[in-house]
């Protein structure tokens, strides 16, 4: 693994905590969630939707719950059943799109309140990227043409039916 930056990094500390945190979209207080009112993305059922990312990395896609719910622990028994059983479909049909060497998922929602999961492919070979890395070096790439984000999102799609 190896963050696309030049060596030697400096560590520096961590800011001072903001407490209280400021408000996310979605939660009270906050700004309006904008995910209740989210389009269909590139592929749905009655309780997800699935939305492609303009990114670094085609492929790259988010899955959101049409329930407003926040994270894991909000979810209904049966949406976090579900869950697994969707997350594991769209996996395979990330992998089955390009040439990829694995899937990663991240759940962070420090901005909105409403549930969502980031899958993130790894490019086949990409050892530089593994681990934590792969988000940080999708930060730092250059955006991919949309023609190729287009068109995985349609193998993508197709492949969930
Ligand atoms: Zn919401």
């Amino acid at each position: 693994m190896k963050l696309p930056y030049a060596e030697p990094l400096t560590p520096i500390a961590p800011s001072i905590p903001v407490i209280p945190e400021p408000r996310r979209r979605g939660e009270p207080g906050g700004d309006p969630c904008g995910l209740c009112h989210q389009d269909e993305g590139i592929w749905s059922d009655e309780h997800w939707v699935l939305h492609i990312a303009g990114s670094s990395i085609p492929g790259t896609a988010w899955l959101a719950s049409r329930e407003h719910v926040d994270s894991f622990a909000d979810l209904p028994e049966r949406l976090a059943a579900d869950f697994g059983r969707i997350a594991g479909r769209i996996e395979k049909a990330i992998l089955a799109a390009g040439d990829f060497g694995r899937v990663h998922l991240y759940r962070w929602g420090d901005g909105g309140a409403h549930f969502h999961v980031w899958f993130y492919p790894r490019p086949v070979g990409m050892m530089d990227a593994v681990k934590f890395a792969l988000p940080v070096w999708e930060d730092v790439m250059e955006p991919a043409p949309q023609p190729a984000i287009d068109d995985i999102a349609k193998k993508i799609a197709q492949a969930l039916g």
